[in-house]
């Protein structure tokens, strides 16, 4: 008896010996090596192809977790997510500033140039 559907439409119900074999059978296929390897490597090269991804949309954290925890669904996610730009800095000081300003908060510089 395999862990597949199968078995499990043609289990008997009032077998408690027969659920239970089918139960450890199915626990021994979660608990195979070989597929946890699979499991691992699909995980890493899901993030390995969402941080090349995000290398183009400057946010490679965000676009390998992506890829890490949705596969190609993530690739899709990240693919369709804007570009994140860097934040703005002062052109005098290289101090962050917000968008908007009209002047450095740090050294007073006039942003508008
Ligand atoms: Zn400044």
């Amino acid at each position: 008896m395999g862990c597949d559907l199968s078995a499990l439409a043609n289990l008997d119900t009032s077998d408690p010996e027969q659920a239970a074999a089918l139960l450890q059978e199915c626990v021994g296929v979660l608990s195979s090596p070989s597929l946890w390897l699979w499991a691992i490597a699909l995980t890493v090269v899901g993030a390995l192809v969402g941080a090349l991804i995000g290398k183009y949309k400057n946010a490679i954290v965000r676009d390998a977790v992506l890829g890490a925890a949705l596969g190609p669904i993530g690739w899709i996610v990240s693919w369709f997510l804007p570009v994140r730009t860097a934040p703005p800095t002062c052109p005098a000081c290289q101090r962050r500033v917000d968008a908007g300003d009209a002047h450095c908060r740090h050294c007073g510089a006039s942003l508008n140039a």
